[in-house]
C-alpha cells in the first residue's frame, strides 16, 4: 500500500493540466495513465482548435508535450488503470491493475469518454483515415466534400449540421423511422438543403482504396422491402453516443442517466469533498480539448485549497 497527498486517474488534456498545476502547487501528485494513454486525442490526426498552435498539432504529439509539461514539475506519471475503489471514507482507496492500492487524500478522476462505434471491423481499418467520432475535431478536412454521419439524437444532428456548413453534402444515416433528437434540431436537419436523412438504414461496411471512398448501406433490413445500395462518400462520421468512463465509482457518486460524473455548479467538486472530476467523464455538453482542460485546471486548484483547509 501506498500513501500519496493527490492521485489524478487518467491522462488526456484534463488529466495532465491538473497534473502540471498540482505537481507546480507541491501536491506531488501521482497520476496513472488508464486505458488510453494520451486519452481521446491519440487517435486524432490533426488539431487545429486548441490554442497556442497556429499550425496545428497531431493529437499524438499534444499529448506528449502535455505529459512531458506535467513531468517536467515532478508528476509521477505511471502507465495502470484504476480497477476499483473505496471512497467512502477518507484517505481514499484506489485499486491499480488489481492489486496495487493507493491511499490519497485528494482524487481527481479525469477518465474521458469513450465515443460507441458500430462495431463493424471496417472501423477500424479506415480509423483517422476517413472514420472519425468527433465533426468538431475533424470535419475541417471534408470541406466540399461528401460525409455520412450515423446515428439520430442530438449529436448526430449536430454534427450533420456542422458538417453541411463545410462539406458540399451530408448524409444522416438513421436506423429507425424517426429521429431522437430535439424538435428544433430535427427540423434544422431535415430541413437543411445540404443533408439528405436515410431512414430504417444501416451500414453494413465500408469501401475505398486508401481512404474511405463509400459505404454499403441496408434499409429496412431483415423485412421483404429490405434493399442493399452503396453511396459514395469522403468520411463516415459516428454520432452514436459516449459512453463516460465512470463505471468503478458509480457505489459512491451521483452520475447522470448515462453515467456522466454530476459535478456541483460550476466547479469540479463531487458530492464527497476531496474527490473531484474533470473532462469528459463530467462533461455531457462541450467534449472539447480545450473545455477538458479548464476542467482540469479548476479541480487542480479546488484540490490545493482543499488541502490547505483540512486541519492537520
Ligand atoms: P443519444 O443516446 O441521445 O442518441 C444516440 C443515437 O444513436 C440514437 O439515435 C440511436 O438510435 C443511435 N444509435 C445508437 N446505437 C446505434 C447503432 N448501433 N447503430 C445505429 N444507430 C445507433 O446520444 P447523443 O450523443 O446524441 O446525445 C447524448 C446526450 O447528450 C442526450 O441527452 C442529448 O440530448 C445530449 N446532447 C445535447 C445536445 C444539445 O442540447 N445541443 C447536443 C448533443 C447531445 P435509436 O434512436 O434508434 O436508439
Amino acid at each position: 500500500m501506498e500513501k500519496i497527498k493527490c492521485l489524478i486517474i487518467g491522462s488526456g488534456p484534463a488529466g495532465y493540466t491538473a497534473a502540471i498545476y498540482t505537481s507546480r502547487a507541491n501536491l506531488s501528485p501521482v497520476l496513472y495513465e488508464g486505458i488510453q494513454p494520451g486519452g481521446q486525442l491519440t487517435t486524432t490526426n490533426e488539431i487545429e482548435n486548441f490554442p497556442g498552435y497556429p499550425d496545428g498539432v497531431s493529437g499524438f504529439q499534444m499529448m506528449e508535450d502535455l505529459k512531458k509539461q506535467a513531468a517536467r514539475f515532478g508528476a509521477d506519471i505511471r502507465p495502470g488503470i484504476a480497477t476499483s475503489c473505496d471512497l467512502s471514507q477518507s484517505p481514499y482507496k484506489v485499486i491499480i491493475d488489481g492489486k496495487k492500492q493507493i491511499e490519497t487524500e485528494v482524487l481527481i478522476i479525469c477518465t474521458g469518454a469513450t465515443a460507441k462505434y458500430l462495431g463493424i471491423p471496417d472501423e477500424v481499418k479506415y480509423g483517422g483515415i476517413g472514420v472519425s467520432a468527433c465533426a468538431t475535431c475533424d470535419g475541417f478536412f471534408y470541406r466540399k466534400k461528401t460525409v455520412a454521419v450515423v446515428g439520430g439524437g442530438d449529436s448526430a444532428c449536430e454534427e450533420a449540421i456542422y458538417l453541411a456548413g463545410l462539406a458540399n453534402k451530408v448524409y444522416l444515416i438513421v436506423r429507425k423511422d424517426h429521429l431522437r433528437a430535439a424538435k428544433i434540431m430535427q427540423e434544422r436537419a431535415l430541413n437543411h438543403p445540404k443533408i439528405e436523412v436515410l431512414f430504417n438504414t444501416n451500414t453494413l461496411g465500408l469501401f475505398g482504396e486508401k481512404t474511405v471512398e463509400g459505404a454499403h448501406l441496408v434499409k429496412y433490413a431483415g423485412t421483404p422491402q429490405e434493399e442493399k445500395f452503396d453511396i459514395a462518400i469522403d468520411g463516415f462520421f459516428l454520432a452514436i453516443g459516449h459512453t463516460p468512463n465512470s463505471a468503478i465509482f458509480k457505489d459512491y457518486l451521483e452520475l447522470d442517466e448515462t453515467g456522466y460524473i454530476k459535478t456541483q455548479g460550476r466547479s469540479a467538486k463531487t458530492a464527497i469533498p476531496g474527490v473531484f472530476a474533470a473532462g469528459d467523464v463530467a462533461d455531457p455538453y462541450y467534449r472539447q480539448a480545450i473545455t477538458a482542460a479548464g476542467s482540469g485546471c479548476i479541480a487542480a486548484i479546488e484540490a490545493e485549497r482543499y488541502l490547505a483547509e483540512i486541519p492537520c
